[in-house]
């Protein structure tokens, strides 16, 4: 079999389950089969007993005799199989209920047997339904037969299946014996490294890792497999994004930049105070970058409050000081629009023509408003993705902007670039560990903005149960009557909005009985409400016109009121450490001493318990980042997973940092040896397979 062949070739398939085979796993040709990795292998050699299967047992191997067949008539043509298996330890029934005669004409009591399956604890026993049977026979409810060899694999591998799959017979071991097969009939595939790679990283040949990391002949075969498999793999990664970062650094056709003109120079003489050091340096980078010839990509990185859009703002003024139109793009209404009015309130006196562009902006106006933008009238917009729609013409777009870029999806970016060519500067204030960054960001230049303005006071954080939450209440009393506002942030808990509001109305309530009208009011903010009304309830609490704001997490990113000093975060446990980092940040924006509490249940399990340390005893988004990515571990980078932007199979860039830099290294080495890579024709078949995935990487 060819490794581009059909995988309805295969067989044991057939056109059904190729069908499913692709619907469900992408699987299409047979290489794409090889490449769908086991998660883990079962040692045939290490026999689990009955007496020590637990309810957590996933397949085990047992080694035993059968005996007691029962057979009950289940319907028309129809039965059930029963047969006490024993192992010295204690017995299993094994049941079952399609392909029994054949099952049956083969069992032999007394012979000894190995079963392959998954134990469960039913009606006070144990049972195994559709074992796998090994000695003389192997029996299968499907057709599937395995090639007849004598030769047993010492280790049988697991494969992640669906539901979909198990309905057609493509359960782990269906689909073990469909990798068997194929491994046995498949007798080459192209080298993907170059030999002199191999060589010199010992890496074992790309068919025999992918036979082996299926089927290995020992424990060691098996790690020079994955090894092998997972160099490859960051090996491409860096790749990828490497040699986009080249062909991007060798266009010229960049926006140049060359003058500093009025608006910067009066905007900067105008500011009430001196820009950090590190908003200096920054400030610098991306003057530099905009004048360079070439495009700028660049990704800021600061805490929440460190003076992002400070910087963003300057970096927008040189852009229109060079005749250039600038957009700035925020993920919500409600940050797009704050955005907005402090930048024409920053902007005061300069006369530059400033327009918000959001959804609910009314129709009529909407349309003269992009007829501004495309005559070049106006020169700086803000707005959410509504920018990015195709009737959004810009006249001459030189630099775009985009907060909280975690927010934003690759298409959306990628949209992005079909309006021109500008320069494209992301922010986020999730601060994104060293070999992540690394690992995502290859193809982005990097600025960090790492000092907060002086003057501020680290938040002080808290973890409280509920037996002292009257405490906490009198505490909150306290600072509302000294004049200041307090949040109260209720996790989304439910899939149903309706749901979630109702746990949302529930803490309203509550809230309400502590801090009566009309002494108190109170704000509520939550995603089902309309912009308007969000608007409003949020000037009512910028104002001070409200004393607390009981909101779900739409107020997560970006909402700005120095007054409010208190966070109240409602079942911290549920929120990830980046999430309760971002709505921290909603506090200590002023000059007084502000406070987040955490409150949570009584007994946390070992994670949620670590993060909520982690928060009470650091401030440090890098360091809440680390500790982020070492508590959530390698397997459950979702959100970075589920947006395709971090799609390995293998390698874990928490735990293979070294690797990761590794192939960062050898990839520039041989970049930077030979740009076109004219010497590395398995390489440029890599690239040209991977340029469509690449297209979102010009500009993210
Ligand atoms: P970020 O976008 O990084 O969260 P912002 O740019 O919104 O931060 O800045 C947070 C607050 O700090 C704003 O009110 C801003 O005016 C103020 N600020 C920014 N830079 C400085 C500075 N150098 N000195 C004092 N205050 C500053
Ligand atoms: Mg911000």
């Amino acid at each position: 079999m060819l490794p581009t062949d059909n995988i309805v070739y295969l067989k044991g398939v057939g056109p059904d389950r190729a069908k499913v085979l692709a619907a469900e796993l992408g699987v299409r040709s047979a290489l794409d089969l090889l490449e769908y990795f086991p998660f883990r292998h079962i040692d045939r050699s290490a026999t689990a007993t009955v007496a020590s299967l637990s309810e957590e047992s996933a397949l085990v191997v047992l080694s035993g005799t059968m005996s007691n067949m029962t057979v009950v008539s289940t319907g028309p043509r129809r039965e059930r199989l029963t047969v006490d298996f024993s192992d010295g330890t204690g017995t299993i029934q094994l049941v079952w209920f399609a392909g029994t005669k054949w099952v049956r004409s083969k069992l032999k009591p007394g012979v000894k047997y190995t079963v392959i399956g998954k134990p469960s604890f039913y009606n006070g026993q144990w049972q195994m339904t559709h074992p796998e049977l090994e000695t003389e026979l192997r029996p299968s409810t499907s057709d599937t037969q395995s090639p007849t060899s004598d030769f047993r694999p010492p280790f049988l591998p697991v494969y992640n299946t669906t539901d979909k799959m198990k309905q057609h017979g493509l359960g782990t071991r269906a689909l073990a014996r469909l990798t068997e097969t194929l491994c046995s009939c498949i007798t080459s595939v192209d080298e993907a490294l170059p030999q002199e790679v191999l060589d010199r990283f010992h890496l074992m040949p790309r068919l025999q890792a992918l036979k082996a990391i299926h089927y290995p002949e020992n424990q060691f075969q098996l790690d020079a497999a994955r090894a092998r498999l997972k160099f490859e793999e960051l090996f491409f990664l860096q790749l990828d994004y490497q040699y986009a970062h080249y062909a991007r650094c060798n266009r010229s056709h960049g926006l140049v930049f060359t003058s500093v003109g009025d608006y910067f120079n009066r905007f900067y003489a105008q500011l009430p105070f001196p820009l950090t050091g590190a908003q200096k340096r920054v400030v610098r980078e991306l003057r530099e970058d905009m004048r360079s010839g070439r495009q700028m990509n660049r990704l800021l990185q600061g805490d929440v409050g460190s003076g992002k859009t400070l910087v963003a703002l300057m970096s927008m003024l040189l852009a229109l000081d060079n005749g250039c139109q600038a957009c700035l793009m925020a993920p919500t209404e409600i940050l797009a629009t704050q955005h907005y009015n402090t930048f024409i309130r920053m902007l005061d006196g300069l006369g530059i023509r400033t327009e918000l562009l959001i959804g609910s902006v009314r129709a009529a106006d909407k349309k003269k408003l992009k007829q501004r933008i495309a005559s070049g009238e106006t020169q700086l917009v803000i707005g959410t993705h509504a920018l990015i729609e195709a009737d959004v013409v810009f006249h001459r777009l030189g630099l775009v902007v985009i907060d909280e870029q975690h927010r934003f999806g690759v298409e959306q970016r990628a949209k992005l670039w079909d309006k021109g060519t500008p320069h494209v500067l992301v922010m986020t204030a999730t601060p994104i560990p060293r070999t992540l960054a690394m690992t995502l960001y290859g193809d982005l230049d990097c600025s960090v903005i790492d000092e907060l303005p002086p003057g501020r006071t680290p938040v002080r954080t808290y973890h409280r149960t509920e037996p002292r939450r009257p405490l906490v209440f009198s505490f909150l009393k306290q600072q509302i009557d000294a004049g200041r506002q307090v949040y109260f942030v209720y996790p989304l808990i439910h899939e149903s909005e309706k749901l979630d509001l109702k746990d949302l109305e529930d803490g309203l309530e509550m809230v309400q009985s502590y801090f009566p009208r009309p002494q108190y009011q109170v704000s509520i903010m939550h995603g089902q409400l309309t912009p308007d009304e969000k608007a409003f309830e949020m000037e009512r609490f910028k104002q001070g016109k409200t004393h607390i704001m009981v909101s779900t997490t739409v107020i997560e990113v970006g909402v700005d009121v120095p007054n409010a000093t208190v966070m109240v975060i409602e079942n911290a446990e549920r929120f990830g450490l980046s999430q309760l980092h971002q709505l921290r940040g909603r506090v200590g924006r002023g000059s007084a001493q502000s406070y987040c509490i955490l409150m949570t249940k009584d007994n946390l399990s070992g994670t949620s318990r670590e993060r909520i340390r982690t928060m009470c005893s650091t401030t440090d988004g890098f360091q809440i980042a680390e500790a982020d990515l070492q508590l959530r571990g390698p397997g459950d980078l979702q959100g970075l997973q589920q947006s395709g932007v971090l799609d390995l199979k293998l390698a874990s860039i928490v735990d293979d940092e070294p690797l990761v830099q590794a192939t960062r290294n050898l990839v520039r080495d041989i970049l930077d040896a030979d740009p076109t890579l004219d010497r590395y024709p398995e390489l440029q078949r890599h690239l040209a397979k991977s340029r469509n995935k690449l297209l979102w990487s010009k500009i993210s």
